[in-house]
């Protein structure tokens, strides 16, 4: 039983939520992540995992954890700076360095808590932050707690990027000036432009960090957006979760030498919460290797995800402007969106709807993820469920 106060403030908090809809139920899965799962006793086909590559239940990487946990055990027992480091770690952080093309790189527990840490680490109250107003939570939690100023940007914006990094640069008012953006947008699947991003961040001396959670093991061959670029050499921070294609969990920063020392010794979730476990650390590892060594995960990927995209478009629906596998549906209204994504529950597809304050009003979508692990037959489903629910709802 909680306290009257904290009652007084979550009873009516709660019943506001429920009352307007917008209490998130979760869905608890019967069983893996795969291209399709299984709730409540239904099989659905699979549109929300992050699983780009099915490396979530990849039979090599269960097995590398498998003998990783009979090595050293469930747990790292401290953590990194204490005796948390155990050699696989290491041996997953010159993994990273060499796949990313960086001098080193450091993992963290968490893609969120790398952005926790790694911001905070080099930017401070005296600093100024230039941020793309689409950028992920956790770099905006990242940003605030470094005490920087927060400068948004328009997003993907070059010309307000330019004119804001000359203006932050300008005004003697700030030590340092970082420009910080996703690499691939999670909810539109558009690229950062790092070409221009580079070209600005060079002419004002800028900080460059690109938050690449939905790039790595999609983008440049699995290395990420700022490699198919060709860029790699050329921003400071290249953040990367393990969570999403690498299929594990965990995060990380590769970067130079000098980057990853001072990281090292000053973010504070490495400093200050136990080590990835073993398990994780070492089916990272696997993947990476497959990653590098299989392309062709890489390409049924892609392949899925213009498929898809293909095939809604054809039928009508509005797709956006994704260059990416990641397919927005977009539906517009806010309460026809949520009725979409509730009748593709219906017939059997697992897609979620993303809406305000998510992204902005009026632009309400369903947001499928193709995977690797999909078949055409899958996919064909999919399309079709999508052509009968959008008949039926007068989207297209
Ligand atoms: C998903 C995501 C994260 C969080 O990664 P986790 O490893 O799941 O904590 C961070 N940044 C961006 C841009 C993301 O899309």
């Amino acid at each position: 039983m909680s306290s009257n106060t904290l009652e007084a403030f979550l009873s009516p908090q709660l019943a506001e939520l429920k009352e307007k809809g917008l209490y998130n139920e979760i869905n608890s899965l019967q069983g893996s992540n795969e291209a399709t799962i299984k709730i409540a006793g239904k099989n659905f086909i699979n549109l929300s995992s992050n699983n780009y590559l099915g490396f979530a239940t990849e039979p090599r990487l269960k097995k590398a954890a498998i003998d990783a946990t009979e090595k050293y055990g469930v747990g790292a027992g401290a953590v990194r700076t204490i005796n948390g480091t155990m050699d696989i770690h290491d041996e997953l952080e010159k993994a990273i360095a060499k796949f990313k093309h960086t001098e080193a790189a450091i993992a963290f527990q968490s893609g969120f808590n790398c952005n926790m840490g790694a911001i905070s680490a080099v930017m401070s109250k005296k600093d100024a932050i230039l941020s793309d107003e689409l950028n992920h939570a956790s770099i905006i939690d990242g940003c605030r707690l470094s005490g920087a100023k927060i400068i948004r940007v328009k997003h993907q914006d070059m010309d307000d990027l330019r004119e804001k990094a000359k203006e932050a640069t300008t005004s003697g008012q700030y030590e340092k000036v970082m420009y910080i953006a996703d690499g691939v947008f999670s909810m539109d699947g558009d690229v950062a432009n790092i070409p221009e991003i580079v070209k600005i961040a060079e002419e004002f001396g800028l900080i460059t960090y690109i938050d690449d959670a939905h790039g790595s093991g999609v983008m440049g061959a699995g290395a990420g957006t700022v490699k198919h670029f060709g860029l790699s050499d050329k921003i400071d921070f290249q953040i990367g979760t393990l969570s999403k294609a690498v299929g594990v969990v965990g995060g990380y920063v590769a970067g130079s030498q000098q980057l990853i020392d001072w990281l090292k010794v000053r973010a504070r979730p490495f400093l200050f919460s136990t080590s990835l476990t073993p398990a994780s650390a070492a089916a990272c590892i696997e993947a990476i290797r497959i990653m590098s060594e299989e392309p062709e995960k890489i390409e049924k990927l892609w392949e899925n995800g213009h498929y898809l995209k293909e095939g809604l478009s054809k039928l009508g629906f509005n797709i956006g402007n994704s260059e990416t596998p990641i397919t927005p549906c977009i539906i517009g209204d806010e309460n026809l969106t949520q009725k979409f994504s509730a009748r593709l529950y219906e017939e059997g597809v697992y897609a979620k709807s993303i809406v305000f304050p998510t992204v902005p009003l009026g632009t309400g979508r369903i947001r499928n993820m193709p995977t690797a692990l999909h078949t055409k037959e899958m996919l064909d489903d999919v399309i079709a469920i999508y052509e009968k629910v959008g008949r039926e709802l007068g989207v297209i």
